[in-house]
């Protein structure tokens, strides 16, 4: 498998060589915005620690960066009243994979209501507003 890059957008997030809607960080994982958010409340969960993905995270990696998953997904479902939470994950360009550090997408859902389509910023204003709600619920 292709070696890390310490160049990868995330990694330049938690450098904080380019800026992001933080939501919720600990000693090994950080929660912060999707800039192309698929549903209100669109987040990505990522180890500060470098790995590509599933493929090359230690138990470690996996283990912190799924307890902060939940705590988002539960904090998610209050701050926007959801139905339900999607987690996606992706592994590899063939896996659907953009940016190689690991991440978890987590979701907001509502009963009847589809994802929006991928590849549309967001509105910076209304994402911040959203992240105040997620933070809102963390409290
Ligand atoms: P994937 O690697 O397929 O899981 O997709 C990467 C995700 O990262 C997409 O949902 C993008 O919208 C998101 N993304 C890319 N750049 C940024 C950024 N600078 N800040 C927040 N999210 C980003």
């Amino acid at each position: 498998m292709t070696a890390y890059d310490p160049d990868n957008i995330f990694a330049k997030i938690l450098r904080g060589e380019i800026p992001s809607t933080r939501v919720y960080e600990d000693d090994e994982t950080l929660a912060f915005m999707d800039i192309m958010p698929r549903a209100d409340g669109h987040l990505l969960v990522i180890p500060k620690t470098p790995c590509r993905n599933l493929l090359d995270a230690s138990p470690q990696q996996l283990t912190a960066v799924i307890g902060t998953a939940q705590k988002l997904a539960k904090a998610v479902v209050t701050a926007f009243d959801a139905d339900g939470v999607t987690v996606q994950q992706f592994n590899e360009a063939a896996g659907g994979q953009e940016v190689f550090h690991l991440h978890f997408h987590i979701l907001p859902r509502h009963d009847g209501v589809a994802v929006r389509a991928p590849g549309t910023m967001g509105d910076f204003e209304l994402i911040a507003e959203h992240a105040e709600k997620i933070k809102a619920a963390l409290a």
